[in-house]
């Protein structure tokens, strides 16, 4: 476990890993006995920002790291953090994972293979997405997948008697392969060089089933399906299917789910769309008349690590009362910049005396972990922040608005990245 910076009170110098998100990391330097209880906190000025000067002078190696950290500027206490995973949560299949070491993370090392175009956008159902994302993780029980775990009973296919895996029961088992000889396909792919189903996926990417059958969903997931489920009711309810009925099983299943799809364009062209909202991102209606809206975004320049942020109140004209652009350096991700933008326009907002506030931004990550009160180690300090300040206004909610209709704030904070730049003798490249 690492430790994310709030106040810096509980953190020590010395014992504790907190200045690497990433990996294990404990400072060294010359301690003396007066300083070996040091906390971050006699790191931080006294409003709770990084003491540039107290930081090169006792930690110079790991200065850069540290300055790049965002203590909570409202004296959060400091948090513990899981370090395997992206947002610092401890999950149960992490630990598992990390105990195992890289050997049992699930490898998808296929080249060509992308979870969001080969099967979570893939034109299938919901059920057979999750069936394949259980398949390519190596959860479901195939013989193989439980003998690396464990069980070493039932390892073998019930049908010829070999190591039961993925390769052998949906490709290379004789049974399989005479399924896959009755469904023909568009172009023809030698089903026994397939290693796994990913590959198996990245192959299949444009093949449909010949015509005549009626066909023209993509018919891979539900060939390995009609595989599978022959297998259990094998092993479960001791029946068996045969060849054909597998085979006519899949056409079957294919042809509904066509038709399902024919008659769901039909219906519903005019209602898709426009009032679909994602959990946590924000109230898609205006709000009550009278608030404050402010729309914030930041430019994040990477080499320099310093970034642009903007807020510009776009109420109507009569209510507009605030604006504002600022640099902020040591900043190390755009997701820290447009935390940072949120927390400096609301810090101008109290000052404002504003009541009502309607907050955008156009990250949804940002926006979801405000409203879901989500941990996110990399911003754990300003997020912290973020509710403490709208606790101040009667009435406070942040929303998601898409990169298009962020224009002014936009350009507000790349201007204002650029003539920094500019005077560095550099261009923004973003
Ligand atoms: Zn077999």
């Amino acid at each position: 476990m690492g430790k994310v910076i709030g106040n810096g009170r509980s953190t020590k110098v010395w014992k504790d890993s907190w200045v690497s998100l990433t990996q294990r990391t404990l400072p060294c330097g010359t301690t003396t006995e007066d300083d070996n209880d040091l906390r971050v906190f006699d790191l931080l000025t006294t409003e709770l920002s990084c003491n540039r000067k107290r930081i090169e002078e006792v930690i110079p190696a790991l200065a850069p790291m540290i300055l790049s950290l965002q203590p909570s500027i409202s004296g959060a206490e400091d948090s513990y953090f899981w370090y395997p995973t992206r947002n610092g949560i401890y999950s149960v299949k992490s630990g598992y994972h990390s105990i195992k070491g890289p050997s049992a993370t699930p490898a998808s090392n296929q080249s060509d293979f992308n979870w969001i175009k080969d099967v979570w956008n893939g034109a299938f159902s919901p059920k057979m997405k999750t069936f394949l994302w259980t398949t390519i993780q190596k959860a479901i029980p195939l013989g193989a997948n439980l003998q690396s775990r464990g069980v070493t009973q039932e390892v073998k296919c019930i049908r010829c008697g070999q190591i039961e895996t993925e390769t052998h029961i949906f490709f290379t088992c004789e049974f399989a392969m005479k399924v896959w000889d009755y469904i023909q396909l568009k172009q023809l792919i030698d089903i026994a060089i397939l290693r796994d189903v990913a590959s198996a996926l990245v192959a299949f990417r444009n093949n449909r089933c010949l015509s005549p059958l009626g066909v023209t969903t993509p018919i891979l997931p539900l060939i390995l399906w009609a595989l599978w489920t022959a297998r259990n009711v094998v092993i479960f309810e001791q029946r068996s299917y045969t060849v054909e009925e597998t085979a006519i099983r899949v056409i079957k299943l294919a042809r509904e789910w066509s038709q399902a799809q024919s008659h769901k364009k039909e219906s519903s062209t005019t209602t898709q769309g426009s009032n679909f909202v994602l959990p946590h991102l924000g109230s898609p209606l205006p709000p009550p008349i009278g608030t404050t809206i402010i729309k914030t975004d930041a430019a994040w320049d990477k080499k320099s690590q310093t970034t642009g942020l903007a807020w510009i109140d776009a109420g109507p004209p009569s209510y507009r009362i605030m604006q504002g652009a600022r640099i902020h350096r040591n900043v190390a991700s755009p997701l820290a910049a447009e935390a940072l933008a949120i927390r400096t326009a609301l810090q101008d907002a109290t000052a404002s005396k504003v009541s009502l506030l309607r907050t955008y931004s156009d990250n949804q990550t940002l926006i979801r972990a405000i409203n879901g009160k989500l941990f996110e180690k990399e911003i754990y300090g300003i997020l912290k922040d973020i509710e403490t300040l709208s606790s101040l206004f009667v009435e406070s909610s942040f929303c998601f608005l898409s990169r298009a209709k962020n224009g002014q704030a936009d350009f507000l904070a790349k201007s204002i990245l650029r003539n920094l730049l500019c005077v560095m003798g550099r261009s923004l490249s973003i």
